[in-house]
């Protein structure tokens, strides 16, 4: 397998990026091109949203009623739509996924952003909303939605690709003792998790010490490295570490 890198951002940088403040998790077609989710699947997280390691597909809890008054927004149903009848934000995405299993459009186009720390964020690239249902969950009903990632998560950032292996409690563990800058140059810009270790090498037990914080020019300085190598070099060199390693 490749290397592949977890790209990392602030709150703020996220602002930048999509030109617009993000005060709520659902953000339906918030781009002419795309709609926007913010999600976590920390401890204590609002929502219960989770990877699916396996096929890599992610999946996404619909959001509460607004807290108001006496009512728990836990306690009773995920609102589609509103009083007047105009959809919610569950309504939006529920209604894209309805027209899209129906053939009628193509998916949604989602960019997701995971939380992973207080103010720390996972740029987790494009997903394509394809499906999504209204569950009981033993109290009231809430949707779940499915998002599979696209071919091309980052159309501009195309040596950046993100890893879905590293976990949340190594990537915490690697900030702070980084202290949230480039360990070759001190850059706290456009950050990733660089996983230093192949795959084929036993790159499945990831701990902290095998991954490190690098900015955008030193990731993408290692990546031409080993693409210069050219494809029978480094296939050479898998080869000589797996028998070493
Ligand atoms: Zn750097």
């Amino acid at each position: 397998m490749r290397l592949r890198y977890r790209v990392i951002i602030s709150y703020a940088d996220i602002v930048k990026r999509e030109e617009m403040m993000l005060q709520r998790g659902m953000n339906f077609r918030a781009k002419p091109n795309y709609s926007i989710i913010l999600m976590s699947v920390r401890k204590g997280a609002p929502y219960r949203d989770c990877w699916h390691e396996d096929s890599e597909l992610l999946e996404y809890e619909g959001h509460d009623e607004p807290k108001r008054g006496d009512l728990d927004p836990k306690k009773v149903d995920q609102p589609i739509r509103y009083p007047g009848g105009k959809p919610t934000e569950n309504g939006k995405f529920y209604d894209a996924v309805m027209s899209y299993k129906e053939g009628k459009t193509k998916p949604e186009i989602v960019q997701v952003y995971e939380k992973i720390y207080q103010g720390i964020w996972s740029d987790r690239g494009r997903y394509e909303l394809t499906d999504g249902k209204i569950v009981f969950d033993g109290q009231r009903n809430v949707f779940r939605f499915f998002l599979r990632p696209t071919k091309t998560p980052y159309a501009k950032e195309p040596f950046l690709r993100e890893t879905r292996i590293i976990p949340t409690h190594v990537k915490v563990a690697v900030w702070k003792r980084d202290q949230g800058k480039c360990v070759k140059c001190g850059s706290t810009k456009n950050l990733h998790f660089d996983h230093d270790i192949p795959f084929s090498k036993g790159g499945s037990s990831i701990t902290a010490e095998n991954v490190r914080l690098l900015c955008a020019k030193h990731n993408l300085s290692k990546s031409n490295k080993i693409m210069s190598l050219g494809p029978w070099i480094s296939g050479l060199a898998s080869i000589i570490c797996s028998k070493t390693g």
